[in-house]
């Protein structure tokens, strides 16, 4: 199993993305870089050893500094640490935050089970191991339906379950709801907030983070990725049309055109339709966020291209709502773009409107990707 490891900065930054609230912070190769850091948060900070380690804490590579000639100091301190016998070459100069209560949470990959399980723990700042060793019953665990995802009444459960109330319900399980859209981008095997702060002033932020990735996904399809990569030289008109409006777009031998939104998402989708003796066509990855309009062009690029015998359409509604999404596709069908079988699988925000303008149109769709990449390939078979 091939494993990639992200340095808390670098999580932070995709954390950032997603709306996740971190402390402000910045990264620093040199004392001097940490004073500036620190001069330009204004505020008593924390330096921290960027090492692919846990526990810097009790190694001493974390330490707080009020002025930014202490964090220059500081700074200078930790960058000559080795830890775990790892060199430190950077570190993070982040806000100190007022500290009320340390939490764990955490999404990660059960092997047995073959699941995703959701973490938490109002006792954080342990690592995980201690905690389950001092006081299993604090740890909360819930296994997510890899159909269903991880859906937001079950997080704010959750959030109940580590004993939390009232309006930090919401606060907490926000958390788990945009880690989630994190593991389902980036085929997390995991990903680990410890400590998430609640602050004296009753605020939740992400102290540290850890973000794993399991690049077996992208391993598999190291063509596809390269394609994707590389610029094309010569880009038909489809290629173009999709690289204009910011799709990852690549053709392939078989006829089944996936689009879908996240490359780890469209691979696994690959996978599925491989699975059940298909071959796609299409590898089109809408992206986050995409509304109808976008949906639309996406199933209008992807019919333009003459070996497509079939689409399947395969969302994971997060940022991208699934009502926007069955619009698309139904205006697309009555523009007349589509003219070949159409499968949709969409689960996720808003999942219920998207199957009623999907079902008022007449448009089958399914409830999980298995069942979705077994009808698609059925339905080409049919037709050949
Ligand atoms: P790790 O030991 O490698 O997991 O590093 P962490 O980032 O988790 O930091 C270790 C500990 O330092 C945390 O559990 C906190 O107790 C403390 N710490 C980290 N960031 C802050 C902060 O912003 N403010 C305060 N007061 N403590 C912090
Ligand atoms: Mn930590």
């Amino acid at each position: 199993m091939r494993n990639m490891k992200l340095f808390e900065h670098e999580a932070k930054e995709i954390f950032r993305k997603f709306a996740i609230p971190t402390p402000p912070s910045g990264v620093a190769r040199t004392p001097d870089e940490a004073r500036e850091r620190a001069a330009e948060i204004g505020r008593p900070v924390v330096v921290k050893a960027q090492v692919l380690t846990g526990k810097r804490g009790k190694a001493g590579g974390v330490r707080f500094a009020d002025t930014p000639e202490r964090a220059a100091s500081v700074a200078e301190q930790i960058l000559a640490m080795r830890i775990n016998d790892l060199p430190v070459e950077t570190v993070l100069v982040e806000e100190k935050l007022n500290i009320r209560q340390e939490i764990y949470v955490g999404i990660t990959v059960d092997r047995n089970e073959r699941k995703y399980v959701v973490i938490g723990s109002a006792a954080g700042g342990m690592s995980i191991e201690e905690l389950a060793e001092e006081s299993p019953e604090k740890i909360i665990k819930r296994y997510v339906d890899p159909d269903l995802g991880l859906q937001p009444f079950e997080a704010r459960e959750i959030a109940i379950a580590m004993g939390f109330r009232g309006k930090q319900i919401h606060g907490l399980a926000s958390f788990f709801v945009k880690l989630w859209r994190i593991v389902t981008q980036y085929d997390v095997e995991l990903t680990e907030i410890n400590p998430l702060i609640l602050t004296e002033d009753g605020r939740f932020l992400a102290a540290d983070a850890r973000l794993n990735i399991d690049d077996n996904a992208l391993y598999r399809h190291k063509d596809l990725v390269e394609a994707l990569r590389r610029a094309p030289v010569e880009q038909n008109e489809r290629e173009r049309l999709a690289a204009e409006h910011d799709m990852a777009y690549v053709e392939l031998d078989g006829d089944i055109a996936c689009i879908c939104n996240g490359a780890g998402l469209t691979m696994a989708t690959l996978d599925a339709v491989a699975l059940h003796g298909g071959r796609a066509s299409t590898f089109l990855d809408l992206g986050g966020g995409a509304d109808a309009k976008r949906v639309e062009k996406g199933i209008e690029i992807a019919m333009m291209y003459p070996k497509v015998k079939a689409i399947l359409v395969n969302i994971m509604g997060g940022i991208t709502r699934c009502d926007e999404v069955a619009k698309g596709i139904v205006s697309a069908r009555e523009d007349g773009d589509v003219k070949v079988p159409l499968v949709i699988r969409m689960v996720g925000t808003n999942e219920e409107e998207g199957q009623r303008i999907l079902q008022e149109a007449g448009i089958p769709f399914l409830k999980t990707m298995e069942e979705a990449a077994a009808k698609v390939v059925e339905l080409v078979k049919e037709a050949a």
